[in-house]
């Protein structure tokens, strides 16, 4: 993983992708290239290049979204998480669409893909970022924390009005648990009750049981791979968000129902250590 002191690395080869879009629906094609060293994450399309970091998140509310120069990215954080999880640094991800594949609605295809064409350190360390001191920010019951430590580890609480959902607590942390295996396959869910607004804003037109875990009022559909799948997603997108920070993490964070916005936040204050 990034989030541990050590090398660079990237990719052996290239990586593709095809898949359709959750929000547009559109099909799209995303090529994951190996890069130099200290290259970072960079998203490319067609002369437009923007470098996965927080600076460049331009919307949060359905997703991580990047952009610049009028180029945006909809959608990283799974993709970002798996680079990470993967132990990649330096990778050009060209997209030929504004939005990533959903895929499954998980990291998993990402993972076995990176694991076949293979990963190589590049003789350069990464950069590290610290947790200095004791760091807590809210919105609403959103509460994010953060706390010095030698360690990475991150937690989550998820706490959900439904009674399918309800609440789970679940800790990720590089030395004791494995991302590929623990992670990775978790799948993005939504409510049943709010696919019928996001549709008439013209959003989640690519989503189906397919690649979202649709949550009804007493089941959910498909079957879990995990009996706290949820809990474990919130997790992954954490990891892809905190990415952004772009190096090593020593630190432990902590959220409580929060989303997009406190990962790249605290991605952010990281960065300006
Ligand atoms: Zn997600």
């Amino acid at each position: 993983m990034i989030f541990e002191p050590g090398e660079q690395a990237t990719l052996e080869g290239d990586a593709v992708f095809e898949g359709v879009g959750v929000h547009s629906g559109e099909p799209c094609v995303l090529r994951v290239f190996p890069a130099e060293a200290d290259t970072g994450i960079v998203f490319r399309r067609g002369a437009a290049s923007v470098r996965a970091e927080p600076g460049n998140v331009t919307d949060v509310s359905r997703g991580t979204t990047i952009g610049a120069g009028g180029a945006t990215f909809v959608c990283v954080e799974h993709l970002l998480s798996a680079l990470a999880g993967a132990g990649v640094d330096n990778a050009v991800c060209e997209l030929d669409g504004p939005e990533l594949p959903v895929l499954d609605g998980s990291a998993g295809p990402y993972v076995s893909s990176f694991g076949q064409v293979g990963v190589r350190a590049q003789g350069r360390e990464r950069r590290c970022f610290s947790v200095k001191s004791l760091e807590c920010f809210a919105r609403k019951d959103a509460v994010m924390v953060a706390s010095p430590s030698a360690e990475f580890e991150i937690s989550y609480l998820l706490r959900y009005d439904s009674p399918v959902i309800g609440m789970s607590f679940r800790k990720f942390s590089c030395s004791k648990d494995s991302f590929g295996r623990d992670i990775a396959p978790a799948r993005t869910f939504g409510l049943v009750s709010e696919a019928e607004a996001l549709r008439s804003a013209g959003l989640a037109k690519g989503a189906s049981e397919e690649n979202v875990l649709v949550v009804y009022d007493d089941h959910v559909r498909p079957a879990l791979r995990f009996s706290d799948e949820f809990v474990r997603h919130k997790l992954l997108d954490m990891l892809g968000d905190l990415a952004l920070a772009g190096g090593a993490i020593s630190g432990t964070v902590f959220g409580v129902a929060t989303g997009h916005w406190a990962n790249v936040e605290m991605a952010r204050r990281l960065r300006k250590e």
